[in-house]
């Protein structure tokens, strides 16, 4: 049998493999806390210190959560956590939290819909999938007993700013993990509610399992547990994630950057990425002026070029002379093809007949420029066959040339 899994551990490798590998492989100490997750760590643990108590019928009233809340907060809040969402501070998250525990007790006070079984309740079981065991871990927020309907029910307490819908309730896979190491102890957990408390949208998500979706559930287990212990390679995966890693300092995407960030700004200005990165930006940002000088030219020499038009016809003078160069103007009739856009009755009966005249391989598509081309070979004869097909259109144009 092979190490112990979790799901976070599942989890952390469909993330990013390399944090799977300083994480789990490495064993590299985890080293940063971020307010997420201390916020939520002290949301569980009033909630749990609050159901030991309803457990044994004492149900105290709301302050006593607020004021265990703001206990737990104090004892454990260091300034070394991190803040990733800079337009937000501690306080901020501090009252986030409270307003999580006031929403939850007004919803579900007076908190006797369920006999409590366990609060964060260790699970070990193992994954079958024939001759191979995996152990897996986990821990239940809560498990109670709904005595009325004689069922389980796994309660996970989110803190998450996002919901889940109701679609990916009914795709998790930690929660009926969670109700495979039930069933190991109790067969009546077959018929488990699996619930999710979103605290801070006071929302509850429902969803269940059929055994057969569980036999399902712990074969994808064993696959991916499979896939991770096949893995040879650890390629780091950039995400919104990155920014809440503990291996930010490590990890060959963000170890340039992070040094950067401890550089008094004299430093900064000298190392060689830097100076890099500075250079290669002057020359995009040359690149861009450059690109937009060169539409400007292209549209006045535009103008020019419908001048000299004018010009030569006005003067009959179809080559008009200047110092080093003259511009050499035609105006001519040239047959035009209909794009299929343009009229597409015409365009597919043109494809129609050249397909039929054997032609089209000529042409290889309908367009004017291949026509044109085409058309000084082809025998009048088909060409009177097409021009139905086919409108007139007046080009003009003007080419700049060197002086005999
Ligand atoms: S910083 Fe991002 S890419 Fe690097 S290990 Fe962490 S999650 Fe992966």
């Amino acid at each position: 049998m092979s190490s112990s899994y979790s799901f976070s551990k599942i989890e952390s490798f469909e993330k990013c493999k390399l944090q799977y590998k300083y994480r789990y492989i490495d064993k590299l100490p985890l080293r940063i806390e971020t307010i997420e997750a201390f916020m939520g760590i002290i949301v569980h643990e009033a909630l749990k210190e609050f159901y030991e108590l309803v457990k044994n019928k004492i149900i105290k009233p709301e302050k006593w959560l607020l004021s265990k809340f703001d206990e737990l907060w104090k004892k454990d809040y260091k300034d070394s956590i991190k803040i990733v969402k800079k337009e937000f501070s501690a306080e901020d998250y501090y009252e986030k939290g409270k307003k999580c525990l006031m929403d939850y007790y007004e919803e579900y006070k007076p908190f006797d819909q369920t006999k409590i079984v366990k609060t964060e309740e260790s699970v070990f079981f193992k994954l079958k999938q024939n001759s191979d065991e995996y152990k897996f871990t986990g821990i239940i927020d809560r498990l109670d007993w709904n005595d009325k309907e004689k069922v389980f029910e796994i309660h996970d307490y989110k803190t998450s700013a996002t919901l889940m819908t109701q679609e990916e309730a009914g795709q998790d896979f930690q929660l009926p993990l969670y109700q495979l190491a039930l069933l190991s102890k109790w067969p009546e957990a077959e018929k488990t509610k699996l619930i999710w408390h979103f605290l801070l949208f006071n929302k509850q998500i429902e969803s269940s399992r059929t055994k057969e979706q569980l036999t399902e559930i712990q074969s994808l287990a064993v696959d991916k547990i499979k896939a991770i212990e096949a893995c040879k390679e650890f390629p780091p995966q950039k995400s919104v994630l990155c920014d809440w890693c503990d291996f930010q300092e490590i990890c060959p995407l963000w170890r340039h950057p992070k040094k950067m960030e401890k550089l008094d700004e004299n430093k900064y200005k000298k190392d060689p990425g830097v100076k890099l990165v500075t250079s290669y930006s002057e020359l995009e940002e040359e690149k861009k002026q450059l690109k937009a000088k060169i539409a400007e030219i292209e549209q006045e020499q535009e103008k020019i070029a419908e001048a000299a038009v004018e010009f030569a016809e006005r003067e009959g003078s179809w080559i008009i002379d200047g110092p080093d160069k003259q511009l050499v103007v035609t105006v001519k009739e040239e047959l035009n093809a209909p794009s299929r856009k343009e009229d597409t009755e015409k365009w597919e009966g043109l494809r129609n007949t050249l397909i039929e005249s054997d032609r089209y391989v000529e042409v290889s598509t309908v367009n004017s420029s291949m026509l044109n081309k085409m058309l000084k070979s082809w025998p009048q004869e088909f060409i009177d066959k097409i021009k139905g097909f086919l409108s007139k259109k007046t080009i003009k144009k003007v080419d700049l040339k060197n002086k005999r």
